[in-house]
């Protein structure tokens, strides 16, 4: 069994965005960490290794900075990590990452399962894992709750789908694209001796012409969509008045009487 995740770094949950003047978007000085979606992504891959054998390999298209969530996967038990980047992949939507994405996943060749988190917490469109699916022409099963049989000799596999109504269930040929979900398994910590192996390790870096992709497909050129322009919130203009009495009483009387007075109730 070969299995892919797909994982992408993100800004810490607690990190603080803001907004410049000129509509420059920053998380500040905060730790990028793995796409907390994809530690659900990882663990059932290396559940799935612990019960059929084979190997992990982990994917991320991004700079540098993507390197945080492969260290990641590798520290928890992934095999592999690979990185793919070419600065004409800068200004990437979902259309032009899934490309790049599918590209890759091709080049590794022998692979029975893509596996990806719900979504990104940072853009969070949910689309990469049917657009990479549609790509390559292999079944998309996002929101698995379980994966209920595999069956790799075979080919096969069933899953449980989580929908609004309840679950569905659905067997489909490998290869095949999971989405998985919170509640599928329970992430496990990285290891201390998983953390020395990602320190050490090499992290192999794939171009576009390493993997074969065509430049005006990836990045700004391949996008469907620009990115939209962001702007901090106008001021607020207004006063507060803070009512100060005794009792609470006595504070309650004096903001009745004044929402009488503007008429508000
Ligand atoms: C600098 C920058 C510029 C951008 N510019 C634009 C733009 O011009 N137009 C626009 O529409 N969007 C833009 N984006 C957003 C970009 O489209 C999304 O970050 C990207 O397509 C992934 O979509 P998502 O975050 O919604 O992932 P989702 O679809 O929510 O993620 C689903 C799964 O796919 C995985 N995944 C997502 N991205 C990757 C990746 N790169 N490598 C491996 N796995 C991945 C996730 O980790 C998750 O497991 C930009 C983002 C950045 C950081």
């Amino acid at each position: 069994m070969h299995i892919v995740v797909c994982t992408k770094h993100t800004p810490d949950t607690e990190a603080k965005m803001s907004v410049d003047e000129a509509g420059n978007v920053s998380w500040g000085e905060s730790p990028l960490i793995i796409n907390p979606w994809d530690e659900y992504a990882v663990e059932e891959a290396l559940l799935l290794r612990e019960e059929y054998g084979g190997t992990v390999t982990v994917i991320s298209m991004g700079p540098e900075e993507a390197l945080e969530a492969l260290k990641h996967a590798i520290a928890m038990g992934c095999d592999e990590a690979i990185r793919i980047w070419d600065d004409a992949c800068a200004d990437s939507d979902t259309l032009s990452t899934s490309y790049v994405l599918a590209k890759a996943i091709e080049k590794i060749g022998d692979v029975d399962l893509v596996l990806f988190g719900k979504s990104a917490i940072d853009t969070q469109t949910g689309q990469i894992g049917p657009a990479v699916a549609r790509r390559l022409g292999i079944p998309a099963l996002m929101y698995t709750i379980k994966i209920a049989d595999l069956d790799p000799d075979g080919k096969s596999i069933t899953v449980e789908r989580l929908l609004e109504e309840g679950r569905q269930v659905v067997t489909a040929p490998l290869p095949a694209a999971v989405g998985t979900t919170k509640g599928i398994n329970e992430p496990r910590y990285t290891s201390f001796i998983g953390i020395r192996k990602a320190a050490r390790m090499k992290y192999p870096h794939w171009t576009l012409a390493d993997i074969g992709a065509e430049e005006d497909k990836v990045g700004a050129s391949g996008a469907a969509v620009r990115w939209p322009q962001v702007m901090p919130p106008p001021a607020r203009e207004g006063e507060a008045e803070i009512i100060e009495a005794e009792t609470v009483e006595e504070a309650a009387a004096i903001l009745v009487e004044k929402l009488l007075a503007e008429k508000v109730i």
